[in-house]
């Protein structure tokens, strides 16, 4: 059977010792704030209706960014372990499903941080976890990070969860991946770059907009969902607003 240049690739990673994992994955997951901390406040830079006046994070951002990213470096290394030992199957072709299972992948994701966020909101784990995150109300692009450790635990757990009812497609997790922290860090942007008149177009008002999440911190009742608008207009939590 031919290797394909992903398969070749992890099966290089099996090679390393746990010590190397570690570094690897912590790097990749520090590479991946570094980025959105920075194209942030580029888009800041380049998209704030009144000048922009720059700002620096407070310690204490920098101190619960750093343990998100601890953190999210051990469901890293989970999913890793998960796959050697083979309870983790990822499909490594090059073929139609990429699509297919990103498009799954985005709505299931969607639709199960969807349900997390709301039960976060609406039961004692609001204060005591997710309060964390809402300290917020204008949101910053650390503020990506900015989230209590068991939230953190939480949402790395429910992906994981997801990979292991589905074969899904190597390549499909990767761009899902990606997809996923630009969702991030558009959501806690604090400005919108997106004009209004291409906000409301067909496609782009069922997707997240970072004016969508905004409203979601500035009011907490309305906005549950990441990506798209679906699940809030399904379960009429969508802020209607011309903002
Ligand atoms: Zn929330
Ligand atoms: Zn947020």
């Amino acid at each position: 059977m031919e290797t394909s240049i992903m398969q070749s690739l992890l099966d290089q990673l099996l090679q390393l010792p746990e010590y190397a994992l570690w570094i690897l994955f912590l790097a990749e997951n520090i590479l991946i704030t570094i980025s959105v901390l920075l194209i942030g406040r580029l888009l800041q830079q380049k998209f704030a209706p009144v000048p922009f006046t720059t700002y620096r994070y407070t310690s204490r951002e920098w101190f619960i960014c750093a343990v998100t990213n601890l953190l999210n470096t051990v469901v890293t290394y989970a999913g890793f372990r998960l796959w050697r030992s083979s309870y983790l199957v990822m499909d490594m072709s090059v073929s139609l499903f990429i699509i297919l299972d990103f498009l799954l992948l985005f709505l299931a994701m969607d639709l199960l941080m969807y349900i997390f966020h709301y039960i976060i909101h609406k039961t004692f784990l609001y204060k005591a976890m997710h309060g964390l995150h809402h300290q917020a109300v204008d949101p910053k692009p650390i503020d990506l990070f900015v989230l209590h450790p068991v939230e953190t635990l939480c949402f790395g757990g429910l992906w994981l969860i997801l990979l292991l009812v589905y074969p899904f497609n190597i390549y499909a997790i990767i761009l899902y991946l990606t997809v996923n922290v630009i969702f991030g860090m558009l959501g806690h942007l604090g400005i919108e770059p997106l004009p209004e008149k291409m906000r409301n177009n067909t496609v782009l008002k069922y997707l997240g907009t970072s004016t969508f999440h905004h409203q979601h911190h500035q009011d907490v009742h309305y906005n549950f969902g990441f990506y798209t608008t679906l699940w809030d207009r399904l379960f009429g939590t969508l802020q209607k607003t011309d903002l």
